[in-house]
């Protein structure tokens, strides 16, 4: 296949695997080519085969109580999101991030519910809120993909209720006409150009066609988001794409293909905490080593009352009361946190500053307890919630993280925590409440 334009797909098969599987009705009614394909129709698919349903795996205990085990579900999912890297490593805490929305017609197609285009803008609008929350210091802008053409759906904004009401109004969202990758990204590009070096720029894109059509060669755009350093991520609803996959590869980003709804959320959520900084992506645009930790120049504006006079503001000549302080040349700007329109000092709140700073510094996670060997040093309580370890075998095996005795024990202080202490603790608090590191 000639990959010199805009249409390089590749597919599993030679028709979408997704349609066969999802719909039997639609499947029957199409041609079947040679005996291979009847064969393989009576068989399970490899996709459906591979998948254990969570219900099947549920085992009564002696007392035909489901408790123990729907318990144990929850703690072996929740630990296996905890064995992520703990040491501490480089990440980005001040991020630029465009959505990419596939409003082209295959966002109507009902293989998700109620449909791709409304399971979408509700999950972006939940990612959007999630992302915030965990990114304090970062921006979010909203490209549409429609009729051919990139459309400016919501200004790049670090404030999420901006970003939200662009993705509120479904109306004006209404899915038409063929997606183009190569408009979208370079406006998403042209959003981002302006911005310093030492804040990420992330492209992440939720497309559900499996088609786009280009005015130019892709390839070509790929190669400037890499030397500018885009780091794209897609999440596919349809199938994989060659390109898509190429892009997300090239650039560091993430690539994956939903296969329901669940898991779909799961691929949008995996892009909340920051990217870890890389050498080699960031070797890719400079040629230089990895370039050490350097200053940079922030400002905490001075945030003025309700009840100031109104002026007018320096980002879009409103005049209102309410607003914040430039530090260094006085201009006031609506929200924080953005870059001065007057200086270009990067103005953020002392408090979004602090929240974003976890991310560099996780608490260790905790170590799972096989067995008491001394028993009068352990504690018989949580040491956090104080809930009494539960009466269990005094020893045990430790499988995927999961302690038999419900003991999680801080590498440091050696404070024993339970289950539910250990996730709010490496989740939420980030401190650990026994040593405060
Ligand atoms: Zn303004
Ligand atoms: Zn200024
Ligand atoms: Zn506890
Ligand atoms: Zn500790």
């Amino acid at each position: 296949m000639d990959v010199d334009s805009d249409s390089d797909i590749s597919l599993f098969g030679d028709e979408d695997p997704r349609a066969k599987g999802k719909g039997k009705g639609k499947a029957s009614e199409r041609p079947r080519k040679g005996k291979a394909k009847r064969k393989a129709k009576e068989q399970a698919y490899t996709w459906e085969a591979s998948y254990t349903r969570s219900w099947d795996t549920v085992q009564e205990d002696e007392t035909g109580s489901l408790q123990g085990s729907v318990e144990d579900l929850m703690a072996r999912g929740r630990r296996r999101r905890l064995l992520a890297p703990a040491s501490a490593i480089r990440r980005t805490i001040i991020r630029h991030l465009v959505l990419i929305l596939d409003l082209s017609n295959s966002m109507m197609d009902r293989d998700f519910r109620p449909t791709r285009f409304d399971l979408a803008l509700r999950y972006a609008r939940e990612f959007v809120a999630e992302w915030f929350d965990q990114n304090p210091l970062g921006q979010i802008g909203v490209v549409g993909m429609r009729s051919g053409l990139g459309e400016r759906v919501g200004e790049m904004s670090g404030n999420p209720q901006d970003v939200l009401r662009s993705l509120s109004d479904r109306a004006k969202l209404e899915p038409a006409g063929e997606p183009s990758l190569q408009n979208a990204i370079e406006m998403a590009r042209g959003n981002m150009s302006h911005l310093p070096t030492q804040s990420s720029r992330e492209i992440l894109i939720i497309y559900g066609s499996l088609t786009t059509c280009d005015p130019g060669n892709i390839h070509e755009t790929l190669e400037v988001c890499v030397k500018s350093r885009i780091r794209i991520s897609i999440i596919a609803l349809a199938a994989e794409m060659k390109i898509c996959r190429e892009l997300s590869d090239k650039t560091g980003g993430k690539f994956g293909v939903a296969m329901n709804e669940g898991h779909f959320k799961d691929l949008l959520f995996e892009l909340v905490p920051p990217p870890v900084q890389q050498a080699t992506i960031r070797n890719a645009g400079s040629g230089s080593g990895n370039p050490p930790a350097d200053l940079m120049m922030m400002g905490f504006p001075t945030r003025l009352p309700d009840t100031s006079t109104p002026s007018l503001c320096a980002c879009h000549s409103d005049m209102k009361s309410e607003g914040f302080l430039c530090p260094r040349c006085m201009a006031k700007v609506c929200d924080v946190p953005t870059d001065c329109d007057i200086c270009g000092l990067m103005i953020v709140s002392s408090p979004h500053l602090a929240r974003s700073y976890h991310h560099l510094f996780p608490v260790k996670p905790y170590e799972a307890v096989a067995s008491l060997d001394d028993t009068s040093q352990s504690a018989s309580a949580c040491h956090a919630c104080a809930r009494p370890f539960p009466a269990a075998p005094s020893s045990g095996v430790v499988t995927e993280g999961i302690s038999p005795l419900g003991r999680y024990r801080c590498p440091d202080c050696h404070h024993d925590f339970c289950t539910e202490c250990d996730v709010f603790v490496h989740d939420v608090v980030h401190c650990c409440p026994g040593c405060g590191k």
